[in-house]
């Protein structure tokens, strides 16, 4: 095998992404490479692929910052050929060839071996977002978040985070509320536990107030903005928000009542440079007292397909996690 598919991003002079045949000679230099039997779409992959040099500086360039597969060649203590492994973050995907492709090739300190738990396709169906809802969630209860705490809101919540974050929260016996602006995924949204379902819009109301009513004792937001500010206003005595995205903006106007006058917890979630240790141990989480039934929230599709759906993900129609099958 001299050749593998990957998905090809060029600047000519709008960006394009198509699935071609490369060289594996022009895989990064690194200790292992990984056959790829499957990644996920996040929405840094969308940014990714459509030019944004915040995520990727230089061009042409094959998105996907997970992987899930099989070692094929190694060159690193503790890596054998048959290895299953697990790779999500650093720079993979970001200015790293990422895992859209049928071979990556990384830095063992990257990979983690597949726990027990769960099976590729299923470390994958959670991917970064996934992970990334369970290390929400793990900050929340760390800073006392108990179930009878009252509602705990997840904003974004038909996206991967947010619908992660939704099925786990209920799952640990969190009555939930989900904020969605898609009126027309409250069925999907029941299905993953949400007890409530509002429409954004409502957390847009009162941004030049500088507190509102107590309304959560916990939340998972993944977009950022003034939904954010509004928010860490509206939480309970005591309440913490975990922080992790920005699809509605990166602006954060913030005031320090929520926090001298109620004791608010602004927790900051980031997944991709967290030391692998502490990646294992998520993983791990979410293989054992975490393990989710995974099938309602994804959407399986082949590498052929990742085009059409990173559209759907930047036109902001995707629901649930995105699966890419490159077996
Ligand atoms: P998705 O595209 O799957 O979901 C984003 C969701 O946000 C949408 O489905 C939509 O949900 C909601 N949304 C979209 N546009 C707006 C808007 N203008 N205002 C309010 N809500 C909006 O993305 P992911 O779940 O993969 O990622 C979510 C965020 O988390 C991203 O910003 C991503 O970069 C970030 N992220 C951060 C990580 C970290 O380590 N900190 C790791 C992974 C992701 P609905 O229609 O239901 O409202």
């Amino acid at each position: 095998m001299t050749t593998y598919r990957a998905l090809w991003v060029t600047e000519e002079p709008q960006f394009k992404q198509q699935v071609i045949r490369r060289d594996l000679d022009e895989l990064p230099a690194g200790e292992v490479l990984v056959r790829v039997h499957y990644s996920s779409l996040n929405y840094k992959d969308a940014l990714s692929a459509t030019g944004n040099r915040g995520v990727t500086r230089n061009f042409p360039h094959t998105p996907g910052i997970d992987a899930a597969g099989v070692v094929e060649h190694s060159t690193a203590e503790g890596f054998v050929p048959g290895d299953e492994v697990i790779v999500t973050g650093y720079d993979l995907g970001m200015n790293t060839y990422g895992g859209l492709a049928d071979y990556i090739r990384v830095p063992a300190s990257w990979l983690i071996k597949r726990p027990a738990g769960l099976s590729l396709r299923e470390a994958m169906i959670l991917g970064t977002a996934g992970f990334t809802a369970g290390l929400c969630v793990y900050k929340l209860v760390r800073a006392g978040l108990q179930t009878g705490d009252g509602d705990v809101l997840v904003t974004g919540a038909t996206g991967g985070v947010g619908s992660v974050a939704v099925k786990l929260l209920s799952q640990l016996g969190y009555r939930v509320v989900a904020a969605t602006g898609k009126a027309d995924q409250i069925p999907f949204l029941q299905e993953l536990g949400a007890a409530e379902v509002i429409d954004r819009a409502e957390l847009g109301e009162g941004t030049d107030r500088p507190m509102l009513k107590s309304r959560w004792a916990a939340a998972v937001d993944t977009v950022g903005g003034d939904v954010l500010f509004n928010v860490v206003k509206s939480l309970n005595y005591g309440g913490s928000v975990a922080c992790c995205g920005l699809t509605a903006g990166t602006h954060f106007n913030g005031n320090v009542f929520p926090f001298i006058l109620r004791g608010a917890n602004l927790l900051g979630v980031d997944s991709v440079e967290l030391p692998l240790v502490a990646k294992a141990s998520m993983w791990d989480m979410l293989s054992l007292q975490w393990k989710m039934d995974l099938e309602p929230l994804v959407d399986e599709i082949s590498l052929e397909d990742t085009p059409q759906a990173i559209a759907r993900i930047l036109a902001g129609h995707q629901k649930g996690r995105v699966l890419v099958n490159v077996i």
